[in-house]
């Protein structure tokens, strides 16, 4: 039996996979819309097989030197995510939960 747990994603309210860690984690969807606050895409990476977070505008590869991230206008937070990969949360009141 599998112990994934679900969640609607706080964004859009789809099913997504849950974590106690990380508890307004937007669903995958989602994640590939984050844009900056002038609405162009950003992607994020790694900086090494270790981990690290690196963000960039995706059309023009320049450095995007901050977390914040906005998806559908509501401001968002990405991160190194524990397990790998990156994590985004939804904040409110430009806090996030468990910090
Ligand atoms: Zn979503």
């Amino acid at each position: 039996m599998s112990n994934t747990e679900f969640h609607p994603c706080p964004i859009c309210s789809i099913p997504t996979r849950y974590f106690a860690r990380y508890t307004r984690a937007v669903c995958d969807n989602c994640y590939s819309k984050a844009c900056d606050v002038q609405g162009r895409k950003l992607s994020f990476f790694n900086t090494s097989m270790s981990g690290g977070f690196e963000a960039i505008v995706t059309e023009t590869k320049e450095k995007y030197e901050s977390h914040i991230c906005y998806i559908a206008g509501v401001k968002c937070w990405a991160e190194e995510a524990r397990f790998g990969g990156i994590v985004i949360e939804m904040m409110i009141d430009g806090d996030l939960p468990n910090r």
